[in-house]
């Protein structure tokens, strides 16, 4: 499984900001087990009778002040991560590469104590136990994980022949046996992260996709009637607690069966489409919605509108149709293609979506009525 199969700026992004998040909460741990080893270590120095009596660690005092300054420094920087306000911050991030790098400087100090004073035995197990935890907890993030590995090993491999022992060797052998298990365990373990993120990222933008269809009509391309009923209710929510008007126009295009009749079923789509444009255009960009309510019938939603702001908004939607002219020669309305409108307005009593729609829907009816190509308000 390869990590860059399709160069995808998107997917990098996320795959960084996750890898800087991941840092922050596994690094947390890795800190939590540097405070452990290094007291483990601290605590068998001055413990351990025996080896106290050996003579030992003969520069001792080196493998307690890197061991107390791995214990001091992980536990601060546990202390800020849990303080800091913003747990996002990159400066965090940041902190803990570099924390990463001091604490492995002091464990490559802490093993070549270690093996200078030919206490050997205990080499190989700890510091196998730490680059693997090191691992578990790091892995993926390659220059970190390195950043905290490498010195130790390095240190280990030159120390195990600058102070030769028996095990020489041996020991050599099983180095390069850890640092091909340690690096097949990271390639393994970073494949299934890269993965879990890129599946993540597939079904973000597949709900994405699928929650744009599902609010779009699929001919005009705008909002469809369930999407209008969901920002209307949001709507009406948001005017119950500011206390501001709000209306909606329910439009209807005028003897569309006579055009669909005169000029044939897709032409009849094309106008459609053109009148979903035209009420776009009228309207304003950002707060109004315009939406297909269903067949020949358009729905308008006003926020913060009162009925003269609706009324503007009708005249202009009125006067941009004219100006659109699209020829209707069996109208006996006009020559081009023309909308009733029935506006319908909630004051800041408030009023249900269905409420607001119905009255939108009478007015509309009053407006067939009194000839068409024009506008009513609902009167209560
Ligand atoms: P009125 O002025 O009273 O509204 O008359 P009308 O002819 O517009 O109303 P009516 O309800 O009698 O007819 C609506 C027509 O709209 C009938 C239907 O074929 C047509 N229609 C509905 N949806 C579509 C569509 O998606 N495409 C096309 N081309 N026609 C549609
Ligand atoms: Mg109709
Ligand atoms: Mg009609």
């Amino acid at each position: 499984m390869s990590d860059r199969r399709k160069a995808n700026p998107d997917f990098d992004l996320r795959l960084s900001a996750i890898s800087r998040h991941a840092i922050n909460v596994s690094g947390n741990w890795f800190l939590w087990i540097n405070i452990l080893f290094s007291s483990f270590i601290l605590g068998r120095d001055y413990f351990s009778p025996a080896i106290l009596a050996s003579g030992g660690y003969h520069p001792a005092y080196l493998l307690e002040i890197s061991m107390g300054l791995a214990l001091a420094l992980s536990a601060g920087v546990i202390f800020i991560l849990r303080m800091a306000p913003d747990q996002q911050a990159p400066w965090l991030s940041q902190l803990t590469r570099g924390t990463m790098l001091c604490l492995s400087g002091l464990w490559a100090l802490c093993f070549y104590v270690f093996i200078a004073s030919g206490d050997v035995k205990i080499v190989f197990s700890f510091s196998a136990l730490l680059i693997f935890t090191a691992l578990i907890s790091l892995y993926f993030d390659a220059r970190v994980l390195l950043s905290f590995t490498l010195p130790i090993w390095i240190v280990i491999v030159v120390c195990n022949f600058v102070y030769p022992t028996t095990l020489t060797a041996l020991n050599a052998i099983l180095y390069v046996l850890m640092a091909a298990l340690f690096e097949s365990g990271r390639r393994i373990l970073r494949s299934w992260f890269v993965l879990a993120i890129r599946r993540e990222q597939e079904n973000a933008d597949l709900i994405k996709q699928l929650q744009l269809l599902a609010n779009r009509d699929p001919l005009t391309g705008i909002a469809n009637r369930r999407a209008f009923q969901l920002l209307l209710d949001k709507e009406i929510q948001r005017q119950q607690q500011t206390g501001s008007s709000l209306s909606v126009i329910m439009l209807d295009v005028d003897h569309f069966k006579r055009f669909n009749d005169s000029y044939g079923h897709q032409a009849g789509d094309e106008c459609l489409i053109k009148v979903a444009h035209s009420l776009e255009k009228a309207t304003r960009n950002a707060q109004d919605v315009v939406a297909r309510f269903g067949g020949e019938e358009f729905i308008i939603l006003l926020p913060d509108t009162d009925a003269g702001g609706a009324e503007v908004i009708a005249l202009r939607i009125k006067q941009d149709l004219q100006l659109l002219a699209v020829e209707h020669k069996s109208s006996p309305v006009s020559p081009s293609v023309t909308l009733s409108q029935g506006i319908a307005t909630s004051d800041s009593s408030g009023s249900s979506s269905v409420r607001l729609i119905a009255e939108a829907d009478a007015a509309l009816y009053h407006a067939k009525e009194a000839g068409r190509n024009g506008w009513q308000h609902f009167q209560r």
